[in-house]
């Protein structure tokens, strides 16, 4: 039997891996990490659901830890590879695999310490950084739009996703035993339309079956994001102090690099002191740059051009810690970009507690913020926050920027589907909430399309 079997980002948006096992072999389509929940974070440390020593190949969309994070854990149950990706997913993976593995370090003496694991004084890392290296050994560069058969009668294609540098849709060619060739499209996370830097999503790409995501599948993005910013500049400007962005560290940072250039461009703000304060933001950036088939029209003209399109003219990257702390003498007003996006770590914090207390700085909230985290805090106007264990006022400004998203809302997802040459025989809806999922299925029912939420764990046969 040619099946699929939905192992993860079924009924919820993090842990995406697919199982395809056909007749000329196993592949696994993302190997994410689940994240979030408690109850989900637990099942990252049960055993994979399938043997990895079955597993032929895996196929990367793209370097999120919610679709790579697992991979470490696949080559510490014995899976040799190898892991196809693109290569701005391999220059990514580079970065964020051994991070994601030093993060799991951290937790683990931290519950150490604390001795809140139950495992205490013992507690494991779910992976260690050596892991992440292995992993990394096994990837397998290969470029948008070339076919390659990577399984006796099982060729893959990566189309550009447009969400993050190196995403990519993947078509997958299986034969079935009669001999037909079956064709899945895994969406893997779509971007935007018309978004900085990134190209649209591929569009014509003929799908069998289809994978769609559906984190947005229930919203529409509203706001101008470069306008947005521009109001925040000038705030921060009136209010004469920082302005702080807690900024993703891969995506965002950059996104809003390229805002603030723009704007300084076409003299619509002021040239000010500009600072990324984040090692992993000043690591990804030149891969922004570097990966030119990642490019849209507009950010291929700028780097012709050579007008250096991430970079705004009084830019700083703090790599040092006294770099970083060197912004703290900076008076009046400057920009402070840095991670981590929702302030539950990095950096951001230490400008956080000391900018908090004064009415002159302005906080810019420019991504999506988790219940319990201190960007949600700080969104929903708490008075104070922890920080580092110490209680710190806010009598700073707080806004937030909605506009920007590195995930298609549910009418750019219709649009893509519209450039579909042929309705998919079957659409499985993955990569959401259950509301979303819901609300994407019921949206393509009521197209005449054959779509339904997967349900985890579950295995379709796909030689009928
Ligand atoms: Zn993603």
């Amino acid at each position: 039997m040619t099946s699929i079997r939905f192992l993860g980002a079924a009924g919820t948006v993090t842990g995406s891996r697919f199982l395809v096992q056909a007749p000329g072999g196993s592949i696994l389509v993302d190997a994410g990490l689940f994240q979030g929940a408690k109850e989900l974070r637990l099942r990252n440390w049960q055993p994979f659901p399938h043997p990895v020593d079955e597993i032929d190949a895996v196929v990367l969309t793209h370097a999120h830890i919610d679709h790579i994070g697992a991979l470490p854990l696949l080559v510490r149950e014995g899976f040799r590879g190898p892991v196809y990706c693109t290569p701005g997913t391999y220059d990514l993976a580079n970065l964020l695999l051994p991070d994601s593995a030093r993060l799991q370090e951290e937790e683990a003496r931290f519950a150490n310490k604390l001795g809140y694991s139950k495992h205490a004084p013992n507690a494991r890392p779910l992976y260690d950084e050596e892991d992440a290296l292995a992993a990394i050994r096994l990837l397998m560069p290969l470029r948008y739009g070339v076919r390659r058969e990577i399984r006796p009668g099982i060729a893959i294609t990566y189309h550009r996703a447009g969400h993050i540098i190196g995403s990519a849709m993947v078509q997958a060619e299986v034969k079935v035993e009669s001999g037909r060739i079956h064709r899945m499209l895994f969406s893997g996370d779509l971007g935007r339309y018309d978004a900085p830097i990134l190209p649209d999503p591929s569009a014509g790409v003929a799908a069998d079956d289809l994978l769609i995501e559906s984190t947005y599948g229930d919203r529409v993005h509203r706001g101008d994001p470069r306008e947005d910013i521009k109001q925040a500049v000038f705030e921060c400007i009136k209010r004469g102090g920082a302005m702080i962005i807690p900024a993703f560290a891969v995506g965002r940072t950059q996104e809003v690099l390229f805002q603030l250039r723009e704007l300084e461009a076409r003299k619509e703000i002021p040239e000010l002191p500009i600072f990324v304060d984040s090692p992993m933001a000043i690591d990804a950036t030149p891969m922004y740059l570097a990966h030119r088939e990642d490019h849209d029209d507009e950010m291929a003209r700028l780097v012709a051009s050579g007008a250096e399109p991430l970079r705004p003219s009084r830019l700083v990257f703090a790599r040092s810690p006294e770099q970083s702390r060197a912004i703290n003498r900076m008076r009046g007003p400057c920009i402070i970009v840095s991670a981590s996006g929702m302030a539950t770590g990095g950096r951001v914090l230490h400008h956080l507690k000391q900018r908090l207390p004064e009415e002159s700085t302005t906080v810019l909230l420019v991504g999506y913020q988790a219940a319990g985290t201190r960007g949600w805090s700080l969104q929903n106007g708490a008075a104070s926050l922890r920080i580092h264990g110490e209680d710190v006022p806010v009598r700073a400004r707080v806004t937030s920027i909605t506009g920007f998203s590195a995930h298609g809302d549910k009418e750019e997802v219709a649009r893509w589907l519209s450039t579909l040459p042929a309705p998919p025989g079957r659409i499985f809806c993955i990569h959401g909430e259950p509301p979303a999922l819901g609300a994407t299925a019921e949206r393509l029912s009521a197209r005449g399309w054959n779509a339904r939420v997967a349900v985890d764990q579950e295995e379709v046969d796909l030689s009928a």
